[in-house]
């Protein structure tokens, strides 16, 4: 009855809230969201959504939007008119270039915003302000993942799709909780588990339900994942349990491989990692026993200072069994946001143009000079830790920032927020007032998916199209329109009218894409990319690993012990997801059903804990690290273990919010802070 009234309407739309990349139909009467549809058609979910992709979407129509441009008057700040403001942006940032250089200006592009406007936003850095200067937060998630397997395979994203991890015969979960931050992925886990004799074997430090369900679960300690993964794939080396006449066809450097895995004995393994020698022996046998082992891993793994070597160790343990260049196995890193994956494959990275082409060839760079018109900068430029080193020393001036709540996302929210009031001009691009929005100059009113059009790509490096669903709010713009705006008011003449010709321009720069274009993803079709022929890839490397000679590499990178603390800092503390949350809360805790179920964070303590500290569910406690304090309520759990505790990401408050603890270590290779790799004491306030 609803679809006889004519203002009622149908849109496809993909999801926002993970990298699973659901896709369904939003009905919507004005600007009204009457209920979200699945599809048998949609490729991923098919008719399953989870509750943030059901429900999560209120906070389009939030009062709280920014509907108009604001401009910072002494501490207020005060609506203009998109001229005004655009002026002033060209204004100051031209002045900044032209008094401090180019390389004054730092840009941070976002996992939320479409491939278009990402790709636009390495554009606007390199062809507009003529820097690489230009990152995204996959620098705080999966940059290491990515550098792992390109290392490894050659291509930095997931081997396969989500139908393969659904396929394996054995799924590893390690440093990463599907039901709480991939659920429609999780649910497909669960399926093949109960239905098809999937085994799962879950290795966390936390509990979480994944773990409830595994055939095996193990807890190592924090930052010690690399040495059981090493361990398990010398053990299986050594027992012959290998694929043999896989190595040999396919990957390079074995002798040197086995040399360095040497010293990882399965009685070293245990004592690092606190896995006993029979649960490793176990593990070894499930990976023995089964037909395709898909290995999924989050940020438990990537936010380690070598979280980057990690990766590469579980790509050596799939190499080292015949894992990759097949079906129902491999590699998956599970990408957190719905377009992370999207934004680093259109080049807002420091070192790449879109398609992980490197800036510093030559050749590569003349192809974009070409197109771009402009002699664009030769060398790398800063990633997001040290564009806010570049701050620390005076060297960089102005920052434009698009869609990311750096603020709070950042380790050591305490200096980051020191970092933004230090520069001479900061622009937002933003739908709500975020604390990164509060320290801008200008604040730019984008647009959230649902109103305008696009592509996002999810994990598996599908791409999807989306299309508009609402009227834009007020005098918000799409922000591929915004940039363009800011591009024109520098004097360039960038003319597009639709999405579609930013994805046209980018797929004929960029080989992977060679063969994608919007009448390619029309409606609930998809893309995926990985070949380098440009044509769709759901499996990669069938044909052999992206290097010249076609084989892959075992990555020879050696073990780093996690970061040392003074000895008062005496619990670990790990920080994730909660399925009803959105990362730091900035969209769901403006979605009323989402927030009432979690209005609050808290901490989760082991039993042990609790009675040795003589706290109870409820009680008030603070947490100190070096970098900071918060106050949060008790949960006693036995998700938690030993001297372990977890905090919930989700809060944006002074009070609670867990960056306010972590600190300034990084990976050795990406900078992703080390997340996990914190330690606190717990001081208590009200013991119930
Ligand atoms: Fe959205 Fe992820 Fe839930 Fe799917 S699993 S509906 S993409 S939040």
């Amino acid at each position: 009855a609803a679809m006889r009234d004519t203002r009622t309407k149908k849109t496809k739309t993909v999801c926002t809230f993970c990298g699973v990349g659901c896709s369904f139909e939003v009905w919507t009467k004005d600007h009204e969201i009457l209920k979200i549809e699945p599809s048998e058609n949609a490729p991923v979910n098919s008719v399953s959504t989870c509750v943030k992709g059901k429900f999560g979407w209120d906070f389009v129509n939030s009062p709280e939007r920014i509907t108009s441009p604001l401009i910072r008057k002494g501490d207020m700040f005060v609506e203009a008119s998109w001229e005004e403001a655009l002026d002033l942006v060209a204004e100051k940032l031209g002045g900044i270039k032209d008094t401090y250089g180019s390389d004054a200006l730092g840009f941070i592009s976002s996992s939320k915003v479409t491939n278009e406007e990402n790709y636009l936003v390495q554009k606007l850095t390199r062809q507009v302000f003529g820097t690489n200067n230009v990152d995204n937060c996959s620098r705080y998630c999966q940059s290491p993942a990515s550098w792992g397997l390109q290392q490894t395979g050659g291509i930095g994203g997931d081997s396969g799709s989500i139908k393969d991890i659904a396929g394996a015969g054995l799924v590893i979960l390690v440093g990463c909780a599907p039901a709480e931050g991939h659920p429609v992925l999780a649910t497909r886990i669960k399926r093949a588990h109960k239905l098809h004799g999937q085994k799962l074997i879950t290795v966390d430090v936390r509990r979480h339900e994944m773990a409830d369900r595994a055939d095996l679960f193990v807890r190592p300690k924090q930052g010690t994942d690399y040495v059981w993964l090493s361990a398990i794939t010398k053990y299986m080396i050594d027992q012959g349990w290998h694929d043999e006449t896989f190595i040999q066809q396919h990957v390079n450097q074995y002798d040197e491989f086995i040399n360095m895995i040497s010293p990882y004995t399965l009685e070293e393994a245990e004592k690092i990692t606190g896995i006993s020698k029979e649960n490793l022996i176990q593990m070894a046998e499930m990976i023995r026993a089964a037909d395709g082992t898909a290995i999924c891993w989050g940020m438990g793994v990537t936010q380690n200072i070598a979280g980057s070597y990690t990766s590469v160790a579980i790509a050596n343990l799939l190499l080292a069994t015949g894992n990759m260049m097949r079906k129902n196995a491999g590699a998956f890193p599970l990408r957190g946001h719905n377009n992370v994956q999207g934004a680093a494959d259109m080049g807002t990275m420091p070192n790449i143009f879109p398609g992980y082409q490197s800036v510093v060839n030559d050749e590569i760079r003349a192809k974009f000079e070409k197109a771009y018109g402009v002699t664009l900068p030769a060398k790398q430029g800063l990633d997001n830790i040290e564009m806010l080193e570049a701050i620390e020393k005076g060297q960089m001036k102005a920052m434009y920032i698009v869609g990311e709540d750096m603020a709070w996302v950042d380790a050591d929210s305490n200096h980051t927020q020191d970092m933004l009031s230090k520069l001479d001009f900061l622009v937002v691009q933003e739908i709500f007032l975020t604390t990164t929005a509060k320290f801008a100059d200008v604040i730019l009113p984008g647009a959230p998916s649902l109103e305008k059009e696009g592509t996002f790509t999810n994990t598996e490096r599908r791409v999807q199209r989306l299309y508009q669903a609402l009227e834009l709010t007020g005098d918000s713009k799409p922000d591929w329109w915004i940039l363009q705006a800011v591009a024109n008011r520098m004097g360039f003449n960038w003319g597009y009218e639709h999405p579609s010709e930013i994805f046209a321009e980018m797929a004929s720069l960029t080989p992977f894409f060679s063969h994608c274009n919007y009448d390619v993803l029309e409606g609930w079709n998809s893309f995926t990319w990985g070949s380098p022929d440009g044509t769709d890839t759901p499996v990669l490397y069938l044909n052999g690993f992206n290097f010249p000679d076609k084989k892959a590499r075992f990555g020879l990178f050696d073990y780093v012990p996690p970061v040392e603390f003074p000895k008062e800092f005496d619990l670990s503390l790990d920080n994730g997801r909660l399925l009803e949350h959105f990362h730091e809360g900035n969209l769901t805790h403006k979605s009323e059903g989402l927030q009432y179920k979690f209005p609050k964070v808290f901490v989760e303590v082991s039993p042990e804990l609790a009675k040795e500290r003589g706290v109870k569910d409820g009680a008030l406690v603070r947490l100190v690290s070096p970098y900071g304090a918060i106050r949060v309520p008790v949960l006693v759990t036995d998700r938690m273990e030993g001297k372990t505790v977890y905090v919930p990401m989700h809060s944006s408050s002074h009070e609670s919010a867990v960056n306010l603890l972590t600190g300034g270590a990084v990976d050795v290779v990406t900078h992703t802070p080390a997340y996990k790799q914190t330690k606190v004491r717990m001081e208590v306030l009200e013991a119930e």
